[in-house]
Parts: structure tokens; C-alpha cells; sequence
């Protein structure tokens, strides 16, 4: 039996302030036993502040980026080991839009996602599709090759350690949800896919799905047999949405 995930996605938003009521809304809300697991992603400077509010409640937490390397002259880069010292458990890897803005590539996603590991943290693995790829039948290539460039340095024993994220890029942010129909016929893809390698590592792995989830349509896609959970971008940001959202993972 799969415990169900929800990662909230802040992305490069909120303050002090702002964080504050959000993460002390979540704390009273969620932070009890018994719920399911329930991560906040927050931008690098605000970690201090995350494990602050968060230290003592069941919730986790975690960045949304991480350097491939440990250490060095890197200018601007944060390790794997330094988001550890904040109580990070999680980390995002491979989001759309760092593929996309950042230019990260299947051979860098796959070599944050080994550094990440290598340290400790659990990877979220982002993968999805654009809109043309999916119009073009290219669905099940893109996400293949995604996951086999991660295949080929951390194994199926890597994956076996890390949370796959669905998340097709034409529904982030854009408020347009990929249906519970097209997103378990992706998250079956990928489930079966990996059982080629190892039956039980694809049996336990927990495959969210990300794309526009909100409160409204979290408990219908959390209903499908191979969706266990959600990373949330936008509605993480609204204390109640998140908490519904939580909630309907239970
Ligand atoms: C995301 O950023 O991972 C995401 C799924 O965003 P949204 O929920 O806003 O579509």
C-alpha cells in the first residue's frame, strides 16, 4: 500500500510575512498525525524559516533546486549538503520550467537527481510533456526518455528511492488539468515501464501528479489507482486550498 504524497510548489513567491501565516495555517491544520505526507518547497532563503515553523510537526520540507555538484566554485549554487543543514528532506528535480528557462537537460536533471541522493535528500522527479509533443503522439517517448537518462546513472534502485512527479507542462500553471484519465494512463506508463526493471520498485513507488490541482479536482485524480498524490504549484500558496488538497490524500 502506497502512502500518498503532496508537495506544494512555491516557486519564487512569498515573504516573511507571507510565509508565516501559511506555514502556522498548515502546522494547525495538518501538522498532526495521522495525515497523509504532506511537503512544503520553498525558495532557497526562506528554509531557515520553513524548518522553523515546521520543526516538531509531521510536515517535511524541501527546496526546489539543488547543484549537481557538493561543493566548490560554483557561484550562486546551493549543494545538497547545505539543504540538509535546514532540515530539508525533499528536493525538486527536473521541473518544466528548469528544463525549459534554465536550460536543464536530461543529463543534468539526472545529475542533481544522483547528487541529491548521494547526500540524502529524496528527489521529486518532474517529467511531462508539451503540448505539441502530446498532439504530436510523442507522450510515452518524452517521459521514457526522461526516466531512462536517470535510469542510466542512479538505476531502478535510484528511482526506487525518489518520488516521480507527472507533470505535463501544458497543464502547469495554466489551469487547464490533464484529466484522471489522461493522467493514470501516464502514471500506469511509467509504473509499467519501471516494472521491467524491478516488480516491486515500480509496485512502491509513489507517482503524483502536478498540472493545475486544486481543492476542487485534488480527491478525483488522487482516486486513480496509480496516482499517489500531488506536487502543487499555485494552490499551495492559499492556506485552504492546500489544506483541502492535503486533506483529500488521506
Ligand atoms: C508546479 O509548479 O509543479 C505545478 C504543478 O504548478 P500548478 O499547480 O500551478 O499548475
Amino acid at each position: 500500500m502506497r502512502k500518498k504524497l503532496v508537495a506544494g510548489n512555491w516557486k519564487m513567491h512569498g515573504s516573511l510575512a507571507e510565509n508565516k501565516v501559511l506555514l502556522e495555517a498548515l502546522v494547525l491544520e495538518l501538522g498532526q498525525a495521522s495525515t497523509a505526507g504532506c511537503i512544503v518547497c520553498a525558495p532557497f532563503p526562506y528554509l531557515a524559516q520553513v524548518q522553523s515553523v515546521l520543526s516538531g510537526s509531521t510536515l517535511a520540507w524541501g527546496a526546489q533546486n539543488v547543484s549537481n555538484h557538493a561543493k566548490g566554485a560554483y557561484t550562486g549554487e546551493v549543494s545538497a549538503s547545505m539543504l540538509l543543514d535546514f532540515g530539508c528532506s525533499y528536493v525538486i528535480v527536473g521541473h518544466s520550467e528548469r528544463r525549459a528557462l534554465y536550460g536543464e537537460d536530461d543529463a543534468s536533471v539526472a545529475a542533481k537527481f544522483a547528487a541529491a541522493q548521494a547526500a540524502g535528500l529524496i528527489p521529486f522527479l518532474c517529467v511531462g510533456e508539451t503540448l505539441e509533443e502530446r498532439e504530436a503522439g510523442v507522450t510515452e517517448a518524452v517521459i521514457g526518455r526522461q526516466l531512462d537518462a536517470v535510469l542510466a546513472v542512479s538505476g531502478i534502485e535510484g528511482i526506487g528511492r525518489a518520488v516521480v512527479a507527472y507533470e505535463p507542462v501544458w497543464a502547469i500553471g495554466t489551469g487547464k488539468t490533464a484529466s484522471p484519465q489522461q493522467a493514470q494512463a501516464v502514471h500506469a506508463f511509467i509504473r509499467a515501464k519501471l516494472a521491467v526493471l524491478d516488480k516491486n520498485v515500480a509496485a512502491s513507488l509513489v507517482i503524483q501528479y502536478g498540472g493545475s490541482v486544486k481543492a476542487a479536482n485534488a480527491a478525483e485524480l488522487f482516486a486513480q489507482p496509480d496516482i499517489d498524490g500531488g506536487l502543487i504549484g499555485g494552490a499551495s500558496l492559499v492556506a485552504d486550498e492546500f489544506i483541502a488538497i492535503c486533506r483529500a490524500a488521506q
